[in-house]
């Protein structure tokens, strides 16, 4: 199959976003054995939109996102980053990753967070930050660490390069993951309910420095998140994904104030 044009003409211009957009999911489906978690997704995000993903548990918020940092892979359909399609089709139909070498270029642009942090307990956390741009993009030691500073200055942790992760509190050890993925210099950011692991008296430290990254404006930036408030607050569009399909999208004024979906009602509810 060959690649799809991205033309300007095709990008939704509804957000008030305009240009090429940096992700395209074209008819996007995908099972884990027998049980189909996506089923049909198409999603255009533009370069410096910011997305909150919403949805109940299950309803395959995870997955869309692991898929664009190519943990997963779609059963079918087309996901294109910066005009690159993850995959190609083989001629009997199957899906394959792209080459190995194109996907560590695609992965170098996207910066993920998880929920449960993922840092390497051995390396202080100057170090967690640094053995990326190392070893992966090649760069340069003293500049690897200098921006690893910079950027742990940035999420408010400039006095603590030498700790260990076991040292710090759940919120600094997210703010550290943060700041791993920031050193990158993605282009796109993914938060996958960063904050559900945490105590809640630490949730708030985590949220302000995804709100100040947001507020710097360059990134597209992909959030699942169950917090409905900062949703509200930073995203562009929020997509409801109900059963493997985005049952509502639009501007958060719309789809958590105003939802006319039966089953968003419900679910938004529960944040009452
Ligand atoms: P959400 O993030 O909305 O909670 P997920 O994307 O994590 O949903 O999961 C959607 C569905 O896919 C769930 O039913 C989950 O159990 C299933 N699933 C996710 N990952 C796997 C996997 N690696 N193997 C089998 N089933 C999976």
């Amino acid at each position: 199959m060959s690649e799809p044009e991205l033309k300007s003409k095709d990008v939704d211009q509804s957000v008030g976003v305009s240009g090429e957009p940096i992700v395209r999911y074209e008819n996007v489906y995908k099972s884990f054995g027998d049980v189909e978690v996506l089923k049909g997704i198409n999603l255009d995000i533009m370069p410096s939109e910011k997305v909150a993903v919403i949805g109940p548990s299950g309803s395959g918020k995870t997955t869309i996102i692991r898929m664009l940092m190519t943990l997963e892979q779609p059963t079918s359909g087309s996901i294109i980053v910066d005009g690159d399609n993850l995959w190609h089709m083989e001629k009997n139909g199957e899906l394959v990753p792209a080459n190995e070498k194109h996907l560590r270029e695609v992965r170098g642009n996207i910066g993920m967070v998880f929920q449960h942090f993922n840092l390497f307990p051995h390396m202080t956390i100057l170090e967690n930050c640094m053995t990326a741009p190392i070893h992966v993009q090649k760069e340069d030691k003293q500049e690897a660490k200098n921006r690893s500073i910079e950027m742990l200055e940035k999420v408010g942790l400039g006095d603590k390069l030498d700790n260990y992760p076991n040292q710090l509190s759940g919120g600094q050890k997210q703010r550290v993951a943060m700041a791993r993925a920031l050193v990158m210099r993605p282009k796109i950011m993914l938060f996958d309910e960063v904050t559900s692991a945490l105590d809640p008296e630490l949730v708030g430290e985590v949220l302000e420095v995804i709100r100040d990254i947001a507020k710097e404006g360059e990134m597209a930036m992909v959030l699942v998140t169950h917090e409905m408030e900062f949703a509200l607050d930073i995203a562009d569009r929020v997509l409801f994904l109900d059963n493997g399909v985005i049952a509502e999208e639009g501007p958060p004024s719309e789809v958590i104030e105003n939802p006319t979906n039966e089953r968003l009602q419900t679910f938004l509810h529960r944040f009452r």
